[in-house]
């Protein structure tokens, strides 16, 4: 695997693969609204962590409509069959051009998930390039928002001692890497 140690924060660490594999104690899932699973990495948690992580989900109360999880909002289950303890799932924005408020929801994704897992106590955590996939958020934006926001809530923290950015493919590994060394 492919690791670089973030310049601006040791605790920052960027790797390449699939974030299921991962001994941590809380993943990021890039869930939709209505937490039911799908595609990309919200599809490979959910095979990884059987079906006790959706039936977890459907127990989580109901917002509006379908609705478990507003997008920018953070929920937490156990990891199921995984090892990991935790998988907090998170909503990222659709990409609509970006004059929807798209920066903003995908900062409060990532600071929402940070908060749940610092309210667990959970020291390290993996992110997956949230909404850079299917719901197309621009891939420079989104690392860079992403980034920023660690980096932030880092400041702020002393329970969280290793945040991980899991990047798939290769088109966002290279972009974190360029912005962590
Ligand atoms: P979204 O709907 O938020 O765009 P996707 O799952 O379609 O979510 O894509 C988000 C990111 O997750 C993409 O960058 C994709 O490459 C990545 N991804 C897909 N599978 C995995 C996996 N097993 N581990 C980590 N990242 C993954």
């Amino acid at each position: 695997m492919n690791t670089l140690i973030a310049k601006q924060d040791q605790r920052i660490t960027l790797l390449k693969g699939d974030i299921t594999k991962l001994k941590v104690e809380a993943i990021v899932n890039a869930a939709k609204e209505q937490l039911t699973g799908g595609s990309g990495v919200d599809g490979a948690i959910h095979r990884a962590g059987g079906f006790q992580i959706l039936q977890e989900c459907m127990q989580l109360p109901i917002h509006y409509r379908d609705v478990r999880c507003p997008t920018g909002e953070a929920v937490i289950t156990t990891g199921g069959n995984m090892s990991v303890p935790y998988v907090i799932h998170t909503v990222g924005p659709v990409w609509q051009g970006g004059a929807s408020e798209e920066p903003i929801l995908l900062k409060n994704a990532y600071r929402n998930s940070l908060e749940k897992a610092k309210e667990k106590g959970v020291h390290s955590i993996a992110f997956p390039n949230i909404s850079t996939g299917v719901y197309a958020f621009p891939k420079h934006l989104a690392a860079n928002i992403a980034v920023e926001t660690v980096l932030a809530f880092l400041k702020e923290d002393d329970t969280l001692q290793q945040v991980i950015f899991c990047c798939f493919d290769e088109e966002n590994y290279q972009i974190y890497h360029r912005l962590l060394s």
